[in-house]
């Protein structure tokens, strides 16, 4: 366990365990996309090391761009989305895949799948990496398609921040967090603690870290 600004975390999913997700949803869009040149929109900054490793399994001709928005100060959602950096590229006509962090209440990408819609997209989805399906208020904002579902606890870790910090999963406290022993299921796509797992290379940049929730 570790604690940061006030709240403890504990490692619940592992690198391997994200590298499989991540190749299973790029299988799903490149079946689903088969003769088509999607526009990627990456949403930063918490989206970042996911696109990344997406980008490198998806076997599409497609195009990748940036934006950035803001709904959440420290752990809580302010419910109002800024725009920081808007996007650049013109969606008319485009099938655009949104690529997200993780969707919460749902009410970032609710606002901008609207706002894609409304410029003339051909079409909208989302991938987002995890997913909080009992915080969801806004049911168009499921994604469709996700790596994990997880409950709906506070998490950072692969570039997922807590107030600008800690997204990137580097910090030897990184290593205090494996002494406390949780495990991942996968399968059912439940997270909790559980009995001690094998240890990962603390050096990796891929762990999660989620509050004590249980
Ligand atoms: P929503 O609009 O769905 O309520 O929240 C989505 C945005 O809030 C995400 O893009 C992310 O920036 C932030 N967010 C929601 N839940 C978490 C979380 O558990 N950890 C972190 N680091 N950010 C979160």
């Amino acid at each position: 366990m570790v604690r940061y600004e006030g709240m403890e975390f504990v490692e619940s999913i592992s690198a391997s365990e994200i590298q499989e997700a991540v190749r299973r949803v790029a299988q799903a869009i490149n079946e689903d996309y088969v003769g088509r040149e999607p526009l990627f929109v990456c949403v930063l900054n918490g989206a970042f090391m996911y696109a990344s490793d997406l980008m490198k399994h998806i076997k599409l001709p497609c195009e990748i761009t940036f934006v950035r928005m803001k709904s959440y100060e420290g752990t809580e959602t302010t419910g109002k989305v800024n725009m920081l950096i808007p996007l650049q590229e013109d969606v008319k006509g485009r099938d655009v895949i949104i690529i997200e962090d993780i969707v919460d209440t749902g009410i970032t990408m609710h606002a901008f799948m609207n706002e894609l819609r409304d410029l003339g997209a051909n079409s909208v989805e989302l991938t987002s990496f995890l997913y909080k399906p009992e915080s969801l208020r806004y049911e168009d904002a499921k994604p469709k398609y996700y790596g994990l579902a997880i409950p709906p606890a506070f998490i950072i870790g692969y570039g997922l921040d807590i107030n600008e910090k800690e997204a990137n999963g580097y910090t030897p406290l990184m290593l205090a967090a494996m002494l406390c022993g949780c495990t991942t299921n996968t399968t059912n796509t439940k997270v909790g603690r559980g009995e001690q797992t094998s240890c990962h290379n603390p050096y990796q940049q891929c762990y999660y870290l989620i509050t004590d929730f249980i």
